[in-house]
């Protein structure tokens, strides 16, 4: 599990920046780059129009819309606001089109259903039961998500092997099991990659990753980690950590816990 471990640095001062944290030049980091664009420009010949960008806001899809809009490369970028996302995630939106001159699609869940959902069930059902917190993303994520890749061929995630047990074995292409490809193109990217190139090509990030969240969703569903924790502990804490994965994502290595899959506020 030593690589899903985030690189906090023990005794490091609260408030430091992330990249003060992670970046760092590793090897083979320039030939990551060069593999990445590639999958992405061999997405594009691939697919054409049915491909686009399903980004978090994360740190990770940050990287891969830069190199989307730095490269020119026809890749629509759309997101989800959840309705329960940070200011600091919201901000990356007018951040990405303004820096890129792009334009972000977001989609947002059918607010008489949350509306419905909240009413019955309350503002902190996702602490209730692992059922009622499944149910909360179904509907804030799930289905807007579906209406996001409705028509899309193929979908680009920044899962990263890093990134947990659960995706210790993320491919660069699979099978979504809805008909789609998903194309994980930083399956291969540390955490200190991510980091070193948003150093290097000046990324706009969510200001949540100075405050040690590496991993970051919705607001009431996220929180700081400490020295040594892994890397999604902040994610869902209150839960088992083989639950740990809101349904956006198939789990790598225990296909019962999540049937569904894509890619958001992962
Ligand atoms: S992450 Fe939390 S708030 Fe967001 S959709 Fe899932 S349960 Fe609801």
């Amino acid at each position: 599990m030593s690589g899903a471990t985030s690189s906090l640095l023990p005794g490091a001062a609260a408030g430091a920046s992330a990249i003060g944290l992670y970046a760092r030049p590793t090897p083979g980091f320039e030939a990551r780059v060069a593999e990445t664009l590639a999958l992405l420009q061999q997405a594009v010949t691939a697919h054409g129009s049915g491909l686009i960008q399903s980004t978090s806001l994360g740190a990770e899809d940050m990287v891969i819309t830069d190199l989307i809009a730095r490269h020119g490369l026809a890749i629509p970028i759309a997101t989800l606001d959840t309705g329960a996302l940070h200011e600091q995630t919201l901000a990356l939106i007018p951040a990405i089109e303004q820096r890129y001159a792009i334009k972000v699609q977001v989609f947002s869940p059918v607010q008489e259903a949350v509306i419905q959902f909240v009413g019955t069930n309350g503002e902190r059902a996702m602490y209730e039961s692992l059922a009622l917190r499944k149910a909360c993303c179904g509907l804030r994520k799930l289905e807007p998500l579906a209406r996001m890749l409705n028509g899309a061929t193929a979908w680009i995630t920044g899962l990263r092997r890093e990134q947990s047990a659960n995706r210790a074995e993320v491919p660069f292409d699979e099978d979504d099991g809805q008909g789609r490809r998903k194309l994980n193109v930083l399956a291969a990217w540390s955490w200190a990659d991510v980091w070193h190139y948003i150093q290097a090509y000046q990324v706009p990030y969510n200001a949540l990753h100075d405050q040690f969240m590496p991993s970051i969703g919705c607001a009431p569903c996220t929180r700081a980690i400490a020295v040594g924790e892994d890397f999604r502990a902040g994610r869902w804490w209150w839960e088992d950590e083989n639950a740990k994965e809101c349904g956006l994502h198939k789990s790598h290595s225990n296909e019962e816990l999540n049937t569904k899959k894509s890619g958001a506020p992962a």
